[in-house]
């Protein structure tokens, strides 16, 4: 990602100043280097273009009626917004005391007038630098934020993400008096596939399975978390009992009457599965852990019972 810095195409730019001549003349040449570039008269008009749609570069004169550049500045650092905003600040102040205000007010750069075309070039080659920089942060960020809740075999929600979200469903059901269930499934006697087929084969059954399960929840409503080695769990916000006990008892069929195809070779395998539900006419909160654990004791009597089945218990 990093070695691919210079090749992102130029960014969009908002220029903004007053002379109508120097504002001709700078846009006509960067639109001729590719950026597509939006030209405004001053500090106001540049704000409200931004609210509109930010601009990740702003070029913009000192001096001008109304807004001028120090105050554009300073209004566009004090704004949380959600990319950062590059700001090339034109003048014509040549003191170093001019130079350092303009910085202080949240310039990054400052070129002074009359423009030299090669040096604005080099400035914006650094813009640049710095918001590819700034994506391929983000980029990272958002590859470990998704890393740190999901297990990485199965794709599905790691037990971390599990404990942090179960208690705000929990809380959400109590406050708007909604159901909530729960659905534990355990594949069966899941050692022996792998002592047959070898932990290969092993993990590619917990992926179909892992697979199987996000296909039959509602999108964006459901979801489904890794609880152990095989052990899945499904949360089904607004779901009754009597509705999961069919979900549960449908992918139980599914599994039951399904080989899992890995290559040439056709796995059969069950699961066993465990239900609870949070009442919508339940007063007050619950912890997570006694809806899981209901749904544990639920499952292990299903273990016991022979399983290939679907059972549940009263909390
Ligand atoms: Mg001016």
């Amino acid at each position: 990602m990093l070695q691919s810095l210079g090749e992102s195409p130029p960014y969009p730019i908002l220029v903004v100043e007053d002379n109508h001549f120097l504002r001709h003349v700078l846009c006509n040449m960067l639109q001729e280097d590719g950026h597509t570039v939006t030209a405004v008269a001053d500090g106001v008009a540049a704000l409200e273009h931004l609210r509109q749609q930010p601009c990740p570069i702003v070029i913009t004169d000192w001096v001008m009626p109304g807004m001028d550049g120090l105050e554009l500045c300073r209004a566009i650092r004090s704004q949380e917004l959600e990319c950062y905003t590059y700001i090339l600040l034109l003048t014509a102040q040549e003191s170093k005391a001019d130079l350092i205000t303009g910085l202080e007010a949240g310039a990054d750069e400052y070129l002074i007038k009359p423009i030299n075309e090669a040096e604005l070039r080099a400035r914006l080659k650094i813009a640049q630098r710095i918001l590819n920089l700034e994506r391929s942060l983000k980029q990272s960020l958002e590859e470990l934020k998704h890393l740190s809740v999901k297990d990485p075999l199965t794709e599905l929600y790691n037990r971390r993400y599990l404990a942090e979200r179960l208690p705000q469903e929990i809380k959400r059901a109590s406050r708007y008096g909604r159901n909530l269930s729960l659905i534990m499934l355990d594949i069966d006697h899941f050692k022996a596939v792998n002592d047959t087929y070898g932990h290969g084969a092993g993990d590619a059954v917990l992926k179909i399975c892992a697979g199987v399960l996000q296909e039959a929840i509602r999108q964006d409503v459901d979801w489904a978390a890794r609880y152990g080695g095989e052990e899945f769990l499904l949360i089904l916000p607004e779901t009754d009992h009597a509705g999961a006990l069919v979900v549960a008892e449908r992918l139980r069929e599914y599994f039951a009457a399904t080989p899992l195809q890995i290559g040439e070779l056709g796995i059969s395998i069950t699961a066993s599965f465990g239900v609870s539900t949070y009442p919508h006419d339940r007063r007050g909160p619950l912890g997570a852990e006694v809806l899981l654990e209901a749904a544990d004791r639920a499952l292990y009597q299903a273990k016991k019972t022979g399983r290939n089945m679907v059972c549940s218990l009263p909390l």
